[in-house]
């Protein structure tokens, strides 16, 4: 269940994240070609747009100039006479601003057609090729007009009415074709100036909008990240929790884990009457991280102690497994594996030898002093041999008042020396208050090929013949 869970809440962040960054592609793929467009429209408006402003400005004030010039005309026809510095220096005039008109006019057109070669005019470009075509209309019509002008001068002063009809009806021509001219190309600059603007506040609209909406993504998967989190690390602490309610009450019947929701499996893990009978409770301040740390943690101690603990239980058992409860030495099961082993390494070529130790006359101590007397003189008797072995011997109680003594890498001269002093020293001891006792001891050294068995019926032997010549002394076989 909790693995389905995990899947699909990967599948959604997947998903979510996948929108999320698709949604930011497409904001950057937007604005990019949108930054493009708004640049072009930008070049537009300085290359085009302001060059034929600033030369219609231009041509208004040379209109302004034209009119003055044709009042000035019907000055000197009112005069009553015109010398020919002032006919020169009108004519002059006239020629000047006919020049500039052209030229501002020749500007013109070279803006409009330069922007149309380069492709900077990217709006209403039918307009501006009609645009050209009136130019060369206007700039014909202002020659004529020039030369019209200059015929006048020449027959001034007093000209007849029917001369000066001609003139004006040109003069207004021109007017009525200019201003129609700056007309249209104010509309136009003016159009492309509303459109780059239109463009450039949509332009700020999709793309706030576009921003707002991934932020908004961003928020949720973010969000929704942080929750699955926090509900993961709810289920984990839960489960935790009720490891350690079972480890320590093994009887209760663990909690379940709340699948439905972190809310309810929050209120299990900050409960904190249960988080103190569970052993542990993070303090409130802490987040769920600090809290699972420290959960897991005292989990891990506890484990540890309770590793540590077994290997005590079983170290305890071996020893008892292995250890005579009344003398406090090795048993028969140690003495097994014992003369196991050192018949393991004699086949290496490693020596050692076997005593039998047994108490003479002891069912006279027993009946004489009483069976405790008995277990007693038992007790000493294997403390006193044990503190006097050499370090590579063993002793062992193989029952009753039978011990093994197992020699390792003593050779059998060695062993028989050994055997005569612990015999020596058993009946030297000074056994009272209790009994004294001697033993009497029957050794064997082991000799290729033997087992155990073979081993011990020699010693078993020696000890009986040890026995029948009168006990209290050493044989050996
Ligand atoms: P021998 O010199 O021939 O060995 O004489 P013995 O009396 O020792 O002969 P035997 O082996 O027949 O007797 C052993 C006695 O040891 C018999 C039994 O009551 C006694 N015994 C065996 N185990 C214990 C024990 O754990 N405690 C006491 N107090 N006596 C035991
Ligand atoms: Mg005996
Ligand atoms: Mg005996």
């Amino acid at each position: 269940m909790l693995k389905w869970l995990n899947a699909s809440m990967t599948r959604k962040i997947s998903g979510l994240s996948f929108v999320l960054l698709s949604f930011l592609l497409i904001v950057i793929l937007y604005s990019v070609y949108k930054l493009q467009s708004i640049n072009q429209e930008m070049r537009e408006v300085a290359d085009i747009d302001i060059p034929l402003t600033d030369t219609i400005s231009q041509i208004d004030k040379y209109q302004l100039q034209q009119d003055l010039l044709l009042a000035r005309l019907h000055e000197l026809d009112a005069q009553a006479t015109l010398d020919h510095e002032q006919q020169a220096r009108l004519i002059g005039r006239i020629g000047r601003h006919t020049l500039d008109t052209h030229e501002a006019l020749a500007q013109l057109e070279s803006i409009i057609q330069t922007g149309l070669h380069r492709r900077r005019i990217r709006l209403d470009i039918k307009a501006h090729r009609s645009l050209v075509q009136q130019i060369h209309q206007l700039r014909r019509l202002q020659q004529s007009y020039s030369d019209q002008t200059i015929r006048i001068i020449d027959q001034l002063p007093a000209l007849p009415k029917t001369l000066w009809a001609p003139l004006h009806q040109q003069e207004a021509e021109l007017d009525r074709q200019m201003s129609q001219l700056l007309a249209q190309i104010e509309t136009l600059t003016q159009t492309i100036a509303t459109t780059s603007e239109h463009q450039e506040r949509n332009f700020m609209l999709i793309n706030a909008t576009l921003g707002i909406s991934a932020l908004g993504i961003g928020l949720y998967l973010t969000l929704y990240i942080i929750q699955s989190f926090r509900t993961r690390l709810g289920h984990i602490q839960t489960q935790i929790k009720n490891l350690q309610n079972s480890l320590h009450h093994p009887a209760t019947k663990p909690t379940q884990p709340h699948l439905d929701g972190p809310s309810k499996t929050n209120s299990t893990i900050s409960s904190p009457v249960q988080a103190q009978q569970n052993g542990f409770a993070p303090p409130r301040h802490q987040d769920e991280l600090s809290g699972l740390e420290q959960d897991l943690r005292q989990m891990l101690n506890h484990w540890s102690e309770t590793l540590q603990n077994r290997d005590q239980v079983e170290q305890h058992l071996l020893t008892l497994a292995t250890t005579d409860q009344l003398t406090g030495i090795f048993n028969r099961h140690k003495w097994d594996e014992q003369i196991s082993q050192a018949l393991d390494r004699a086949t290496t070529g490693e020596p050692f030898s076997v005593l039998l130790v047994d108490v003479d006359y002891f069912k006279q101590v027993n009946d004489q002093h009483g069976h405790d007397v008995g277990d007693q003189v038992l007790y000493v008797l294997a403390q006193t041999l044990s503190e006097h072995l050499l370090q590579q011997c063993r002793i062992f109680r193989l029952g009753g008042e039978e011990f093994a003594i197992l020699m390792l890498n003593t050779d059998d001269s060695a062993a028989q020396k050994r055997a005569e002093t612990l015999r020596s020293l058993i009946e030297a001891h000074q056994w009272a208050p209790l009994p004294s006792i001697t033993i009497s001891i029957g050794g064997s050294s082991y000799q290729k090929p033997d087992n155990a068995q073979s081993l011990l019926k020699r010693a078993d032997q020696a000890l009986y013949e040890a026995k029948k010549a009168g006990r209290n002394q050493v044989s050996w076989h």
